[in-house]
């Protein structure tokens, strides 16, 4: 079974006396080890998309299954434990503590649980070598290039072995060249098995991914190639 399953799903905001359908009966089914782009222009309902996948949100109608377990139907508490337990984050701008080092950075999604300090600090080191950067541990977010800064971002992401790695512009502020190292780290962590999820505006990156669904005005598309042409991108 797939390990996500989007139903129907629809979130719908008011704004004034006007009703926006963010998401308008959206259906979606991502398997276990896939890597999925999705893609569409600026107020299409990425985000709000993003938020349902990473159970930041609940759907207004429709059902989400993650992992089989009804996301509609849990309380504030059980879907932030999902949440910390399945998913790992990556987004735009790092979203790094400008004053721990990139170890205490990746570190803090560890504080939460049971483990010792000096298995965190084993773990943490673990991630970071396993994105290039075991030898920049002790160094401040300032320290690091952007790419880098990504990379430790990418490594706290891991470090509580979350089944999915959801990628909100991860590439958004970095240089083409740059990118391409973030695309292929995240490339390499799908083929060890994570199940990769990225949304971007960037064609050229999307098409990276296994797999590339479009969303407009709320809707979602599989791409089949040609609605393509009816996006500009940027
Ligand atoms: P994207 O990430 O693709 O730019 P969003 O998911 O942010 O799109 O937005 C989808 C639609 O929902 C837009 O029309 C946006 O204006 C609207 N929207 C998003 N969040 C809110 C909100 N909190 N209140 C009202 N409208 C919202
Ligand atoms: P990359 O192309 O690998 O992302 P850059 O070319 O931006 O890296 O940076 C080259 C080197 O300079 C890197 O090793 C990085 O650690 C260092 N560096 C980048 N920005 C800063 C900064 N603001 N302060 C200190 N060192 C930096």
């Amino acid at each position: 079974t797939p390990i996500i399953q989007l139903k129907n799903i629809v979130k719908r905001y008011k704004l004034g006396g006007e009703t926006i359908h963010a998401l308008n009966d959206v259906s979606l089914e991502i398997l276990k080890g896939g890597f999925v782009a999705i893609m569409g222009p600026s107020g299409s309902g990425k985000s709000t998309l993003m938020n349902m996948i990473g159970c930041l949100d609940r759907p207004d109608a429709g059902t989400y299954l993650l992992q089989e377990e009804d996301i509609g139907k849990k309380n504030d508490n059980q879907l932030a434990a999902i949440r910390n337990q399945e998913i790992g984050f990556i987004f735009q701008n790092f979203n790094l503590l400008t004053r721990l080092t990139a170890m205490e950075n990746v570190e803090m999604p560890l504080l939460y649980t049971k483990m010792s300090m000096a298995k965190r600090r084993e773990r943490a080191l673990e991630v970071l070598d396993q994105v290039g950067l075991k030898d920049r541990a002790g160094q401040l977010p300032t320290q690091l290039s952007g790419g880098q800064q990504q990379r430790v971002a990418i490594a706290r992401a891991l470090v509580a072995k979350p089944t999915i790695l959801l990628a909100d512009e991860p590439t958004g502020a970095l240089d083409s060249k740059t990118s391409k190292e973030i695309l292929q780290v995240m490339k390499e962590l799908n083929e060890l098995g994570h199940t990769v999820i990225l949304i971007t505006h960037d064609l050229s990156i999307a098409k990276q991914a296994g797999r590339m669904v479009i969303l407009q005005d709320g809707k979602l598309f599989e791409n089949g190639g040609e609605r393509l042409g009816e996006f500009s991108i940027h």
